[in-house]
């Protein structure tokens, strides 16, 4: 198995990163996740600005962009 050296960080965003408890945040991320694995980088880009605005305005996280 060969791995060829990306640009971008591989998608290993999990429910663990999710606030605890929060829905919407678990929701976005199984959205990002479904998309990774379908290789559907625009759904993936979709739900990741979605998921980082959500962070930011619901937890005040501002997270590190990694596109
Ligand atoms: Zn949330």
């Amino acid at each position: 198995m060969t791995s060829a050296p990306e640009a971008r960080e591989p998608v290993e965003t999990d429910t663990a990163d999710a606030a605890v408890g929060c829905d919407l945040c678990i929701t976005l991320l199984t959205h990002m996740r479904a998309a990774a694995d379908e290789r559907d980088l625009s759904g993936e880009v979709d739900a990741r600005i979605r998921y980082r605005r959500h962070m930011l305005e619901r937890h005040g996280e501002r997270l590190p962009f990694p596109i």
